[in-house]
């Protein structure tokens, strides 16, 4: 996702663009691909990512639906229960375009092909860097390709883009180029998907169900969607190494004990279509390349080579398209200025501001779990998570608190909406009758 969009942007100031990518691309339909595991499981494009990829790519979203992509609004056609309970339904505008991560690839993928800057080589996997003599300026990038042909590509300016997997770290101290400093905070998530046959007689009238987890007492979580008329895609995700199994029954007995009874009633009678798939190693991973003194010239990062998040959270590939935005930003300006050497680590400082809200988010929310490993909870987590599950109670009766909530989590408010005056004035009252309680009955 960051590399196509990326490439979009790229292709706005350079005459020719080259995407490499070590698979095939599927040819004939969307389809999952083995560079991309994660595609199995439900990918939400959160409400600001949504914006930005139509922004990006006029009528993309029209074009998921032409697969049968169903609009969800968020509060009213999603069965909702937060880790307080059932939040209320009422329209709220926030609006997801419910489809599997293939077909987002597929719009992207034949999106970016059409653009006639940009050359796509598959089959072709990137193995390091090449660089100058002096080792400051990277010239391109060594290439292995199909039956093991090497080769290398020179380029002006080198975008990697390769995901959670990503090896530039060791690419860089190849060049005697310092690694970034890591951080990485686990929770010890999975996920377990299928694909199932909405029953004829289905009579619900939801688009879509998200059920929490309740930390530290249930683990597991789920979302099912609706994916096209007929099919729904179920994903049941597990904290705390309550990885959701892959087996039948142990699929149905995860789907039954979630807090929720919702999704086990739906899927009881449905018929499966496909497999079970399993997918680990979910940590959130930063790697502070913007905190690096020397990077060589003319390449950058993005994506989850950058930073990855719990994807509990959805929040990767919309912050794969604010960084993208934020590319072709530096490019326009730079480029005018010849700057282009240093556009790299100027990117890195702007996403690195960027994540912060997505970032804190993720930690802040798995570091409820003792288990979890990579930092520890201090006073301003502990605060966060006390104002956070006031909040959350709030909104079982309060369209306001949902509305600020997600909001927040679609990343179309900023994280102080969460503390709008009006939000803390019900708070207040919600909290006063059982002070007044409190006190009569002590
Ligand atoms: C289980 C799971 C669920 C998720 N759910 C969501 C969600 O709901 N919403 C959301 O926004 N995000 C979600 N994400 C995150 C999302 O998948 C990523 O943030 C998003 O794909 C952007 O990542 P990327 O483009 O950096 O890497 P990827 O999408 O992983 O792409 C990397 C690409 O680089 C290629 N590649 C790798 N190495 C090389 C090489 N050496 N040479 C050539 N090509 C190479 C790979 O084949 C692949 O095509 C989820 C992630 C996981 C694991």
């Amino acid at each position: 996702v960051s590399g196509l969009l990326a490439a979009r942007v790229l292709a706005n100031h350079f005459e020719r663009v080259t995407v490499i990518e070590r698979d095939s691309f599927p040819t004939e339909v969307p389809d999952h691909r083995k560079g991309t595991p994660q595609s199995h499981h439900q990918h939400v494009l959160l409400v600001r990512g949504r914006q930005i990829f139509e922004q990006l790519f006029p009528g993309f979203d029209a074009e998921l639906a032409t697969f049968g992509a169903p609009l969800a609004d968020y509060t009213h056609d999603c069965l909702l229960h937060s880790s307080a309970g059932p939040v209320p339904q009422f329209v709220s505008g926030l609006e997801l375009r419910l489809c599997p991560r293939p077909t987002i690839d597929w719009v992207l993928l034949r999106r970016v092909r059409s653009n006639a800057r940009v050359e796509l080589r598959e089959g072709m996997r990137v193995t390091g860097l090449v660089a100058d003599a002096t080792r400051s300026s990277v010239l391109g990038v060594r290439l292995d390709g199909p039956r093991g042909a090497k080769s290398e590509l020179l380029a002006d300016f080198v975008v990697d883009a390769t995901g959670r997997g990503d090896k530039l770290p060791i690419w860089l101290s190849e060049l005697d180029y310092p690694a970034p400093r890591e951080q990485v905070i686990d929770a010890f998530l999975g996920y377990a998907s299928r694909v199932y046959r909405k029953p004829e007689n289905f009579a619900g009238s939801w688009k879509a169900i998200e059920i929490a987890c309740r930390p530290p007492i249930n683990p597991r979580a789920a979302g099912m969607w609706e994916v096209d008329a007929s099919h729904w895609l179920l994903t049941l995700i597990g904290t705390a190494r309550t990885y959701p199994p892959v087996s039948e029954a142990g699929f149905l007995e995860f789907a039954r004990s979630l807090p929720s009874p919702s999704v086990y009633e739906a899927i009881r009678n449905a018929e499966p279509l496909s497999s079970i798939h399993g997918y680990r190693g979910t940590e959130n991973r930063f790697r502070h390349y913007e905190e690096l003194r020397r990077f060589p010239r003319n390449l950058a990062v993005m994506g989850d080579g950058f930073c990855a998040f719990n994807p509990i959270y959805g929040q990767g590939m919309t912050v794969a398209a604010m960084s993208a935005l934020e590319l072709d930003k530096l490019l326009a300006r730079r480029l005018k200025n010849g700057q282009l050497a240093t556009v790299g680590p100027r990117l890195h400082r702007r996403i690195a501001a960027l994540v912060q809200p997505a970032w804190l988010l993720a930690i802040t929310e798995d570091m409820r779990w003792p288990t979890t490993e990579g930092a520890s909870r201090g006073l301003l987590t502990r605060g966060a998570c006390w104002y956070v599950d006031r909040l959350t109670q709030l909104a079982t009766t309060s369209p306001r608190a949902v509305d600020a909530f997600l909001s927040v989590a679609n990343m179309v408010k900023p994280s102080y909406a969460l503390f709008h005056p009006a939000l803390l004035a019900q708070l207040t009252r919600a909290a006063l009758p059982r002070f007044s309680t409190q006190a009569r009955g002590s």
